[in-house]
């Protein structure tokens, strides 16, 4: 009798204890409000597979000799991006026609010339200081021995040609009076093929304050799809959105249900993950500093770092769909009505 009455009082502490843990979650889930709905389905809708198209096969054109780090043609690929910017009208963060971040020589591994970061910002109208990050990085591999070029399609114009259009819609969102909250840093990034040294340096040397900067959504890859997802192409790997904050990881799943409806894998996010995505690109120089992130990718496949990794193998409707569940999350967060908490730690 004892023992039982023992064994009964542990199982109702135990079971109290997951009670309790559940309600968390669900008062968690419960808190997140999806804010300006028809705004985001607008918005979303100038988010288009020809315009993400025309980016595409541009960047990946023979011009830019595959974009490696320093040469001609990552820079030339620089000069491009900014000028997009500038014909949208959105403008620099420092203010002037200067939307480069140079990284000096001495920051690169040896025999690497200097490069750029290319950076374009939306001011917020209600809390300025409080910066999102839209980043995706933008060299590639270059030119092989034989000169063969890597036109690095998937990895990564497609990222880069999701946060230029991520770009314009809320830039045309500011022209019709729907200017954020708070303000978006939208990040080209170089370096990241050598070693993510384009992130690094951002984080080294930060043009907003990085205890504001309030998250890092980070695209890199995401217009292909993998072996185990053949059949079912309406889908997204999401890396790093638990770690520093479940709120965050709680609001990309609402988003997607109320906007996208792609199936969110997660399979890459566990933590004994053999392929340790999570370390693997830029957003992982946010998250060492405590920036929560979400890590965007459509998983490897056959042509990945390879010459073949070409535009005519990208699928512009998928391409398109990541590319809207993108932006719509980037529109919670600097709109809703508190900045996303760190919240430290995965509790389901
Ligand atoms: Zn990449």
């Amino acid at each position: 009798m004892k023992i039982l009455f023992i064994l009964s009082a542990f199982a109702l502490v135990g079971s109290c204890a997951t009670k309790k843990y559940a309600v968390k979650v669900q008062d968690l889930k419960d808190s997140i409000q999806i804010v300006d709905s028809s705004l985001v389905v607008k918005y979303s809708n100038t988010i288009t597979t020809e315009e993400l198209r025309n980016h595409l096969y541009t960047l990946t054109s023979d011009t830019f000799k595959g974009r490696f780090t320093g040469e001609m043609g990552q820079k030339m690929a620089a000069n491009l991006i900014k000028t997009y910017y500038q014909n949208q009208q959105i403008s620099s963060p420092f203010g002037n026609d200067n939307y480069f971040q140079i990284i000096p020589e001495s920051f690169l591994p040896k025999d690497t010339k200097a490069s750029e970061n290319i950076v374009a910002f939306i001011k917020g109208e209600e809390n300025p200081d409080e910066i999102l990050i839209i980043s995706a990085h933008y060299d590639h591999l270059g030119v092989t021995k034989g000169g063969e070029i890597y036109e690095g399609a998937d990895d990564n114009a497609s990222g880069t040609s999701a946060v230029l259009e991520i770009a314009q819609a809320f830039k045309l969102a500011d022209n019709d009076g729907f200017r954020p909250k708070r303000s978006i840093l939208f990040l080209n990034l170089t370096a990241e093929e050598i070693g993510k040294q384009g992130s690094e340096y951002y984080t080294l040397h930060p043009i907003f304050p990085l205890e504001n900067t309030i998250a890092d959504l980070n695209i890199d890859m995401i217009g292909r799809f993998d072996e185990i997802h053949k059949n079912n192409k309406d889908y997204l790997y999401l890396i790093g959105s638990d770690r520093l904050s479940n709120e965050l990881h709680y609001l990309s799943e609402k988003v997607n249900t109320t906007f996208s409806k792609l199936t969110l894998d997660y399979r890459y996010n566990a933590e004994n993950d053999s392929n340790r995505y999570y370390e693997r690109s830029d957003h992982y120089n946010f998250a060492i500093h405590g920036i929560p992130v979400i890590f965007y990718f459509n998983g490897e496949h056959a042509d990945y770092h390879k010459p073949t990794d070409t535009s005519d193998k990208i699928d512009f409707e998928i391409l398109a769909k990541r590319t809207k569940f993108i932006f719509a999350t980037a529109w919670q967060l600097a709109n809703m009505n508190q900045r996303i908490k760190v919240d430290n730690g995965i509790i389901y």
